[in-house]
């Protein structure tokens, strides 16, 4: 076993590879029998990989930022972080950063026993279709509640929690859902696991469900929530005792 401290040296991806600026840091090089190679990319805003194909195929895991990827044939589809992308063997893609934000994925590739090389095609954009859709369309949540209910009006805060605090054990009178804007949150449902929400995250707070945890990380946190109530009704929050 060998353990391997934050490796640091990252190199200029090769330029007959990616348009724009891109850097590679290797984490992980084929060793004895083993043929898997990992590698952390990095692209600037902008920067793209050529059209191009690994013999064995490939996994992306964004860690962070957002992207864009594409088979041939099919529309870019948006990247996020945690996000993990299968391409197929000899599949023809590309993969990069959306124009306004970098991108930063994993990409671990088994490579063929014969040497057979990742095969490079055009530029992204030369002779196609404009790759990146004006308008991008995600499902994040389709929740349903545990029964009807009567909503004729929906709450929407921008609630900030300062780093390290711990607003602790609570119930909502009504449903809560959220999504992350900045920082970062464990969140936890009493006697669930618990779950690190970060940005671009959705989270659904029962209602009347103990929330044990929603506790503001290192940067604190700043979300959107979204109370759905009944006629007459305000949303609460009340504090429970653990
Ligand atoms: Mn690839």
């Amino acid at each position: 076993m060998q353990v391997r401290h934050v490796p640091s040296t990252s190199t200029p991806a090769p330029a007959e590879a990616v348009t724009g600026s891109a850097w590679l840091t290797s984490l992980a090089e084929p060793e004895g029998p083993s043929r898997t190679r990992v590698d952390r990319v990095h692209f600037a805003p902008g920067a793209r990989t050529r059209w191009h194909r690994h013999p064995l195929g490939q996994v992306l895991i964004v860690t962070e930022g957002t992207g864009y990827v594409q088979r041939r044939g099919g529309p870019a589809q948006l990247i996020r972080p945690g996000d993990t992308v299968r391409v197929a063997a000899g599949e023809w893609h590309w993969h990069g950063a959306t124009d306004t934000t970098p991108l930063t994925h994993l990409a671990i590739e088994e490579l063929p026993a014969d040497g057979t090389p990742t095969e490079l095609g055009d530029a992204v954009g030369e002779g196609e279709p404009a790759a990146v859709p004006a308008v991008t369309r995600t499902l994040v949540l389709d929740q349903h509640l545990p029964a009807p209910r009567v909503i004729d009006h929906v709450e929407v805060r921008r609630i900030t929690i300062a780093p390290g605090e711990h607003p602790g054990l609570h119930v909502h009178n009504g449903p809560v859902f959220g999504s992350i804007e900045t920082g970062s949150a464990v969140y936890q449902v009493e006697g669930e696991p618990e779950s690190v929400l970060t940005p671009g995250d959705v989270f659904y707070e029962p209602e009347s469900t103990r929330i044990a945890r929603f506790d503001a990380l290192g940067e604190g946190v700043t979300f959107l929530a979204y109370f759905p109530a009944g006629p007459g009704e305000t949303p609460a929050l009340t504090l429970l005792d653990s």
